[in-house]
């Protein structure tokens, strides 16, 4: 039988993006933290209670050479991918690179081997993720559409406070990294 293969979105998912916004918040004297989220884009929850000002801060941030090389690991991200190779599933990065930021593509391929050198040779930058193979992807966004059907199956890793998902497969952090394996094992995924 094929080994299963697990796709991995970066942002969200490996790297602390969210960390590095709050980080900016701070900076300006605001307290992340009473940051009521409801969307998972929430600049307009930023907007709406830190100001426009701020939103234009954290899209100068992000936006700023070198911003996706400087990103956290998410806590437990490396324990759990270990995991998971240990198990015998592949694991690969897929990750969509901002055109918006003329370092991240390369930030970014530069970060997984930094942090992760087990999975240096499995990066894949798309766009379009559903034009990548395989048979789930962990990802940070609500939805995933693109040109073709997914062959993967989308589990949802919930951000901050957002969730849960009664509706959706998700996880809210790595130490769910069983969930992951039983996902894969127990073939909801077709092999
Ligand atoms: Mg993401």
């Amino acid at each position: 039988m094929a080994r299963h293969l697990l796709l991995l979105d970066q942002d969200g998912v490996l790297a602390d993006f969210d960390g590095a916004l709050d980080e900016v918040l701070r900076d300006l004297g605001h307290d992340p933290t009473l940051l009521e989220r409801t969307a998972w884009d929430y600049a307009k929850d930023v907007e709406r209670h830190f100001g426009i000002d701020a939103v234009r801060a954290l899209d100068d941030a992000w936006r700023a050479p070198g911003f996706f090389k400087r990103l956290d690991v998410i806590d437990g991200a490396i324990e759990a991918v270990e995991e998971l190779l240990a198990l015998g599933f592949d694991v690969a990065v897929c990750t969509a690179p901002s055109s918006e930021n003329p370092t991240c593509a390369s930030d970014k391929l530069w970060w997984v081997d930094h942090h992760f050198p087990s999975l240096a040779g499995n990066v894949v930058l798309a766009t379009d993720k559903t034009l990548v193979h395989g048979d789930l992807l962990i990802d940070d966004r609500p939805w995933i559409s693109g040109l073709r059907r997914p062959t993967w199956q989308h589990l949802r890793f919930a951000t901050k406070d957002e969730g849960p998902f009664a509706d959706e497969l998700s996880i809210d952090s790595w130490s769910e990294w069983r969930t992951v394996a039983d996902l894969l094992d127990t073939g909801l995924v077709a092999a």
